[in-house]
């Protein structure tokens, strides 16, 4: 509360509702809690508090915008919260814990996907075949999922993880009797937040496999993952791009992860 206080004006808050005049160094206006012609609501930004010295309401920006929205005081206060920019700690706290689950989720399934690649002559030979290193495909995570409904859900569910985060995380799809992978037989690219934490994928079709899902295959948009607000490459390429104040902004993973190779760092992909 004191924090939302410090950080909102009781003037900004009140005029959004209701036409303050200037009187002297408070504000006057007809009163919005009863019918009336001449102004008897008063409000002090120097006492941070309003009245009305026709009906007697009076109080401070919460029991403001509680009497004019018709809110409860929780109501109010994760209004007001938003409003001035402040987080609200359980609900700080229950998002966290989620995101923290999600990140752990991701991680987990860039690591399967990373171990399948090195299970997978075809796939690296694919990659050889476009010119992508070893190096290269360390560096960017490149991954496989391999053939099959079931690969990743399985081992994540041994794993421990729950169906619905699973799910959460875009890496499963919701079939009529059971929930199957999104990916299959697909050369995995992690997409990663800046700091470098995968947050979603790009799956490309091996060559010769079923492409009617598409050539490329991607995450939907999960609570981690926003497609227009996410660079690729952006973790890898962010120091190179403030050393060169220039950057290389390419439509696919695949030219991201060559025009790195050839040695310009500061490249991103829109995807
Ligand atoms: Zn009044």
């Amino acid at each position: 509360v004191e924090q939302i206080k410090e950080k909102l004006s009781i003037v900004d808050v009140v005029s959004s509702y209701v036409k303050l005049e200037k009187a002297g160094g408070n504000f006057k206006a007809r009163c919005p809690f009863h019918n009336e012609k001449t102004p008897s609501f008063l409000l002090s930004p120097a006492r941070d508090s309003y009245h009305c010295f026709g009906c007697g309401k009076g109080g401070d920006i919460f029991s403001f915008v509680q009497d004019i929205e018709g809110l409860d005081f929780p109501a109010t206060l994760r209004l007001l919260a938003e409003r001035a920019g402040v987080s609200l700690d359980a609900r700080a706290k229950r998002d966290g814990g989620e995101k923290a689950m999600l990140y752990d989720v991701l991680e987990a399934a860039t690591k399967f996907f990373e171990g399948e690649l090195r299970k997978s002559p075809a796939a690296i030979e694919y990659l050889k075949s476009r010119g992508i290193t070893g190096e290269t495909a360390k560096t960017f995570r490149i991954g496989f999922a391999p053939d099959g409904w079931e690969n990743l859900v399985t081992y994540l569910r041994q794993k421990g993880w729950q169906e619905s985060l699973i799910e959460k995380a875009g890496l499963s799809v919701k079939g009529k009797t059971n929930p199957y992978d999104r990916f299959r037989n697909r050369v995995m690219f992690p997409i990663c937040s800046t700091q470098g934490k995968p947050i979603a994928f790009t799956g490309r079709i091996m060559p010769g496999g079923d492409d009617q899902m598409g050539k490329y295959v991607n995450s939907p948009e999960t609570v981690m993952y926003h497609k227009s607000s996410v660079l690729y490459g952006l973790n890898l390429a962010k120091s190179s791009i403030i050393k060169e104040s220039k950057v290389i902004v390419v439509e696919g993973q695949m030219d991201a992860v060559m025009i790195h190779q050839a040695g310009n760092e500061n490249v991103v992909a829109v995807s």
